[in-house]
């Protein structure tokens, strides 16, 4: 059995008063994040998550409210949590560049450091198929500002699979790369179509019956999104939410 736990699911500007994207999936073999945003430390510790059960963070893409979490993830791993086991971060090409560019930025340099664990980069391209730590993750592209590099995910652990939209607006190739999956977190930012990049209630309802998944959780929920939800009749996501399946 697989278990979610919903550890941010607003938008990039904090939506309803929620934290940016960041999903802890455990399975049979470890844990991992998909996504770390900002407010990624703050929500594992309000939700009595330990970083030490985190053996992968999974990068959906670089924008900030997805992975500006990491640098500081690190660092509490070694200072708080006297982390021994190692970590893997895995996104999209260029993923340890841009980890350690955001990280200089930020006035926490990841190189140099002895740190007390080990930290492992991998690449992943979309249509490669990866195991990594507790999982087998295979990635696709999706319709998001190119220069951030978006990809989704199908993270199999276990018996379950579960599809992750990362940020996207709608293309015809979605229903088929979520196809089958027992549980597909999908982004919506929005009410109304009103952008390329991101997905909307009106978009997923007018496409609903094309989605061929067990069940469909939205995140990533933007201001309008934040008032509907428990009122319409898709699932969405809150934090703190726990879905085991
Ligand atoms: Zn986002
Ligand atoms: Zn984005």
């Amino acid at each position: 059995m697989s278990e979610v736990v919903f550890v941010g699911t607003s938008d990039a500007f904090g939506a309803g008063g929620r934290r940016q994207s960041a999903i802890f999936a455990r399975g049979e073999r470890g844990g991992m994040l998909l996504d770390c945003g900002a407010t990624t430390n703050t929500g594992l510790s309000q939700l009595g998550l330990a970083r030490d059960e985190v053996d992968v963070i999974l990068v959906s893409h670089f924008h900030g409210d997805h992975f500006g979490g990491i640098p500081a993830f690190l660092y509490a791993s070694m200072y708080t949590d006297h982390r021994k086991h190692a970590i893997e971060i895995v996104g999209p090409p260029e993923i340890e560049a841009r980890v350690h560019a955001l990280a200089s930025a930020m006035g926490h340099h990841l190189a140099d450091r002895q740190w007390t664990f080990p930290i492992h980069y991998r690449e992943i391209h979309a249509d490669e198929t990866l195991e990594v730590g507790p999982a087998e993750v295979s990635a696709f592209a999706t319709q998001h500002q190119p220069e951030a590099h978006p990809h989704g995910y199908r993270v199999r652990l276990g018996k379950e699979q579960i599809a992750y939209s990362g940020d996207t607006g709608w293309f015809d190739g979605l229903p088929a790369q979520v196809a089958e999956s027992d549980l597909f977190i999908c982004e919506c930012t929005l009410h109304r179509k009103e952008l390329d990049f991101h997905l909307s209630l009106e978009e997923l309802r007018e496409h609903r019956d094309d989605l061929d998944c067990g069940r469909l959780i939205l995140t990533h929920l933007g201001e309008d999104m934040s008032k509907e939800r428990g009122q319409i009749e898709i699932e969405t996501a809150d934090d703190g939410m726990a879905v085991k399946l």
